[in-house]
């Protein structure tokens, strides 16, 4: 144990002189390189050194004292013996386990100083001989100069210390030589000097060039890698929606395809699924964009969650993300999942001391009955989802065979709604909207009907919705306008006009300005007119709404908040905006008559409207009842079957506005 420190001084007070002879090789690659070089090569260097000294001995057994020629060698020739052993057996880089010296420049170090030490054995041997005999000693002290300087050069020794080193030995024989007057022999040790001074150069560009090729190996390996996780980076960034750090579009729909692919041959069964995530647009109005992108992000957290192996989510658009589910595929086992799915998302969100909810709707399409390509099955899924969200509000939806007949059906619609003559084929009817407080009517709302000559008479609901998905709602709006307007100019002018807005007229600036020209130039007093509109309508892009129906208002119209409570119903968020009128869904009035509970939900709604200064109406009245119900919950304006039926715009003044209807009316409901 005390050893140690003095061990340490001396490899230090070494280490010094050492420093300044041998350069360290900073690369570990590089030395393994070279080592490997140099590993196959030494064990010919020992061979040829044991060679020399063989002949060297055999040569001068005869003229030197045989201590010299033979016994003095002996160990010498035994120790290359071993060492060439040795490397030849050496196998694999085995790096010492300590930084304190290097114990492969130490093996060489020795080969250096056996060879040196034959060196000055055969220089000994000079003085005894003949001419010949001395030219052989000369030939052995050039190949254990060589050895030498090989050794050295690998060491990395400068290049002055491996010239004195592999030079030095020939001094003393052309001394000799040039003392004895033998000059054949001088010129032959010359010859040798610089021949071994060449081959110490070519060693060093050997270990030089051998260095150079490795570092930039070396540059080159470290460049792939960077290039390696450059790629590795993009490709994250490719596939990775950067908020909720689910796969992205692009990568579902790699996914998807790559289970097609594989898939075609067995086609067993998989689903794709789409989920929405409804009430983000009011959170990103109420607590602004921060606030609802953690949730966002939150929403993220608890699909991620769900996935597993067999369940792939992805962010899919900006609130819908989709699934691929692979194994249980089952009708009820994807609707189970969709429940799931809803009963983790629907829990509160909790973000910055504000809580906010979501609904989330779910619809599936399975493999290979609803779709065999990626885009068909999507848009399978879309449907289910649409489904669920308009008929089933919140529920589940698995695509089936009934939905691909409504596909095929709203395809030929579109087909020809695309081709139809709108002048012709559209029309308007009116149904009334009555006062049971002044006993009269108030105004008609214009509903759209479109007679087209090869699918017949098409519902609003079907073809509206494929118009404002194909964009061709602008140009119905238009027409269906100018129709209303063009009728309304008949009648009293105490009676107001209601059209319906679809929510792509509200998005659009250009078409609140073709709707604006159009009131302007019926000769229509703007404020005879409604415009109706429904709450998601509103809440998809509630500023864009907000400016449309002010320049609307701008007019004198007035607006009124169509479907009230079915859709996201907050009215304090909904009465930031220019409304009038609040009319209420015609699925709260159907039981007020025999449901105590619809008519409480009903009186909150009336009292509420109240509240926030706005009038309301009650759609869908069929009954007498139902009608006294709403008058004693303070609503009085009506409209449904049991005030009349929506009928032809040029029968409107005959059915509804003559005398007649009025007095015969009144009389029927009180
Ligand atoms: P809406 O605005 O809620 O129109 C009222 C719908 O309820 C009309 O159906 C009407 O016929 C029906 N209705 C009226 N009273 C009763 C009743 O007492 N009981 C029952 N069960 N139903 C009643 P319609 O005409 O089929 O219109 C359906 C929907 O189509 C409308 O709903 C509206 O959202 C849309 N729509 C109609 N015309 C237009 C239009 O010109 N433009 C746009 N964008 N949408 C329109
Ligand atoms: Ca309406
Ligand atoms: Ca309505």
């Amino acid at each position: 144990m005390k050893k140690q420190p003095d061990a340490e001084a001396v490899i230090t007070s070494i280490r010094a002189p050492y420093r300044w002879l041998i350069r360290p090789e900073r690369a570990p690659l590089i030395e393994k390189a070279k080592y490997d070089a140099f590993r196959t090569e030494l064990p010919f260097l020992y061979g040829i050194l044991i060679a020399i000294a063989c002949g060297l001995a055999l040569t001068h057994v005869r003229y030197a004292p045989s201590w010299l020629a033979i016994y003095l060698p002996l160990p010498l020739g035994a120790a290359c013996v071993v060492r060439m052993v040795y490397w030849l057996r050496t196998t694999g880089w085995r790096r010492p386990a300590t930084s304190s010296g290097n114990p492969v420049r130490i093996r060489l170090g020795l080969g250096a100083v056996l060879a040196f030490g034959f060196a000055c054995w055969a220089l000994a041997l000079y003085p005894y001989g003949d001419a010949l005999a001395k030219s052989n000693v000369a030939v052995g002290v050039f190949g254990a100069a060589v050895g030498c300087a090989f050794c050295l050069v690998y060491m990395r020794a400068r290049p002055v210390v491996v010239t004195i080193v592999a030079l030095a030995p020939f001094a003393p024989l052309i001394l000799f030589s040039l003392l004895n007057g033998e000059y054949a022999s001088t010129a032959i040790a010359i010859d040798l000097v610089l021949m071994a001074g060449a081959l110490a150069f070519v060693f060093r560009g050997y270990y030089a060039r051998l260095a150079q090729l490795i570092r930039s190996q070396q540059r080159l390996a470290r460049r792939r890698e960077w290039a390696a996780r450059l790629a590795e980076e993009n490709f994250r960034l490719a596939n990775v929606d950067a908020l909720t750090l689910l796969p992205n579009r692009q990568r579902f729909f790699l996914d998807l395809d790559a289970l097609l692919q594989a898939r075609s041959g067995d086609r067993s069964a998989f689903a794709v699924g789409l989920l929405e995530v409804d009430g983000l647009k009011p959170l990103d109005h109420l607590f602004g964009r921060e606030f609802r992108d953690h949730v966002l992000k939150e929403v993220g957290r608890r699909l991620s969650l769900l996935a597993n192996p067999d369940v792939i989510i992805a962010r899919a658009g900006d609130r819908t993300f989709g699934l691929i589910v692979r194994g249980n595929v089952m009708d009820s086992q994807l609707r189970q999942m969709g429940t799931m799915i809803r009963f983790h998302l629907e829990q509160p969100y909790n973000v910055s001391e504000k809580l906010a909810r979501l609904s989330v709707s779910v619809g599936f399409a399975v493999y290979p009955e609803a779709g065999a390509i990626a885009q068909h099955l999507y848009e399978r899924a879309e449907f289910a989802l649409q489904h669920a969200k308009t008929v089933r509000r919140g529920d589940t939806v698995v695509f089936e065979q009934g939905h691909e007949k409504a596909i095929r059906r709203e395809s030929e619609i579109e087909h020809h709604l695309r081709r139809a003559d709108l002048e012709k084929e559209l029309s308007v009817h009116f149904q009334p909207i009555f006062d049971v407080s002044s006993k009269g009517i108030v105004a008609f709302e214009a509903l759209a009907r479109w007679k087209s000559p090869v699918l017949g008479v098409i519902p609003p609901t079907d073809f509206v919705a494929v118009a404002e998905r194909t964009h061709l709602i602008h140009a119905l709006t238009g027409v269906l306008l100018r129709k209303t307007l063009d009728a309304a100019s008949a009648w009293p002018a105490q009676i107001r006009v209601s059209f319906n807005l679809s929510a792509r007229d509200l998005s659009s600036p250009g078409a609140i300005d073709t709707i604006i020209g159009i009131v302007l130039a019926s000769g229509i007093a703007a404020h005879r007119i409604n415009f109706e509109v429904t709450e998601t309508a509103l809440i998809n892009d509630i500023d864009r709404a907000g400016e449309a129906l002010l320049a609307l208002k701008r007019t004198g119209a007035h607006i009124y908040l169509d479907d009230f409570g079915t859709g996201y119903s907050n009215l304090n968020y909904i009465h930031r905006l220019p409304l009038d009128v609040v009319k209420i869904d015609r699925s709260f009035i159907a039981d007020i008559a025999e449901q105590e509970s619809a008519r409480i939900v009903v009186q909150t709604i009336v009292d509420l409207c109240h509240r926030l200064s706005l009038d309301c109406i009650a759609e869908g009245v069929e009954t007498a009842s139902q009608v006294n119900v709403l008058v004693r919950a303070g609503c009085s304006v009506m409209q449904g079957y049991f005030f009349g039926r929506p009928i032809g715009g040029s029968d409107v003044v005959d059915s509804f506005l003559s005398n007649g209807f009025l007095n015969e009316f009144s009389g029927h409901h009180s």
